[in-house]
């Protein structure tokens, strides 16, 4: 079901548009993922949810009220930002319970709930230590202790692991979730990291320019792109341009300047003309009969696990491949080397 329900919010600042006719919803008990690249809106649209600013047009639900124009206090929304935002000047507890306080729960109350989700965010052990001799990833425990302690009905997570070095971040993804599942939170959770999106989520709304380009899981944002732009955010990819010169079946022929492709046809593709096909630098077989790209070595990108290669054709055109160390030993680096694409790994645009 449904707890958050967007629909056509649009913003300018000025005369610039900053979110144009968005629309999407979030389940409750959900993780919902918006990825996008700096400066694409995310954050006017979380301040546009939170109730700090307010949208030019549309209308937000939640948990089947319109509260679009309710302040930002009655919607029962928490967040978490990026740098925290902790009071140095209070302990753990004190951070965690302000919130109880404030809403004057009796003591009682307020002793128990702080006591329960500082223990599910492991910082039982922290309740007297400031802020400021904590290490970054249990700041951001506090943080998100702090925005659960009220039980809101809705989370909003802004860039919360970016302050973070790798390891920790990697290690508080599991935790966010495991928190999430536990408290069976819905939770809007925005980042700029689309291999942080990817690794963590179940649903995923890409982000360009102020508009919701797709949404979908990883596995489906990443093999069917809708668009170039979404292609070329989640990943590497070597594009083509070509057309269309014939349909039959199952498959259509692309003819590029790199020669004939075969490829899967997709849905509205029937119309013929130009395209641009494109596939995945790791999707590429060897000692098939169709779809031959063949090229000489000109750079190579060792990684230890596996090796980026990229392949100049006699047509001077690169393309970036990906595969395993041991695939690359079997290459000689000074011959030619000849791959192909499956039809099924071509992804078309229009
Ligand atoms: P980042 O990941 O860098 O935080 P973002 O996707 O969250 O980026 P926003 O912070 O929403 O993007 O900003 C979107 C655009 O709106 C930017 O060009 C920004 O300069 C502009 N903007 C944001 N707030 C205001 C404001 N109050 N007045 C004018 N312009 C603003």
């Amino acid at each position: 079901m449904d707890i958050l329900k967007i629909s056509g919010i649009s913003k300018k600042f000025g005369t610039a548009e900053i979110l144009r006719n968005v629309s999407f919803s979030v389940d409750e008990d959900e993780i919902f993922f918006i990825l996008g690249p700096s400066g694409c809106g995310k954050t006017t649209l979380l301040r546009i949810i939170t109730g700090f600013t307010a949208p030019d047009s549309g209308k937000i639900m939640l948990s089947g009220r319109d509260i679009t124009d309710m302040p930002p206090a009655n919607r029962n929304i928490g967040m978490v930002f990026q740098n925290y935002a902790l009071w140095p000047h209070m302990n753990v507890w004190q951070n965690v319970s302000y919130g109880l306080e404030i809403k004057k729960f009796p003591p009682e109350v307020i002793r128990r709930k702080t006591e329960k989700v500082l223990q599910t965010t492991k910082l039982a052990s922290f309740a007297d230590h400031f802020p400021p001799k904590l290490s970054g990833g249990q700041q951001q425990r506090v943080a998100l202790a702090r925005a659960i302690v009220t039980e809101p009905k809705l989370l909003l997570l802004d860039e919360p692991l970016s302050n973070l070095d790798a390891r920790l971040r990697e290690e508080m993804r599991e935790e966010i979730r495991r928190i999430q599942r536990e408290i069976k939170i819905a939770m809007i959770y925005v980042t700029h990291d689309q291999k942080e999106a990817m690794a963590m989520g179940q649903k995923i709304a890409v982000m360009n320019e102020g508009k919701l380009v797709q949404t979908g899981t990883p596995v489906q944002l990443y093999s069917s792109p809708a668009d170039k732009f979404t292609a070329s955010f989640l990943g590497d990819i070597n594009i083509m341009e070509g057309e269309i010169k014939s349909i039959s079946g199952k498959y259509m022929s692309v003819m590029t300047d790199e020669g004939l492709f075969t490829i899967d046809r997709k849905a509205g593709d029937e119309s013929g003309g130009r395209v641009e096909i494109g596939f995945r630098p790791e999707n590429i077989f060897y000692g098939h009969d169709i779809n031959i790209i063949t090229g000489t070595i000109a750079d190579v990108e060792y990684l230890g696990e596996t090796v980026k290669v990229n392949i100049k054709t006699e047509k001077n055109r690169i393309f970036r491949l990906r595969m395993f160390s041991g695939e690359f030993k079997k290459i000689k680096p000074e011959g030619k080397i000849s791959f192909s694409v499956s039809p099924e790994d071509f992804i078309i645009f229009k």
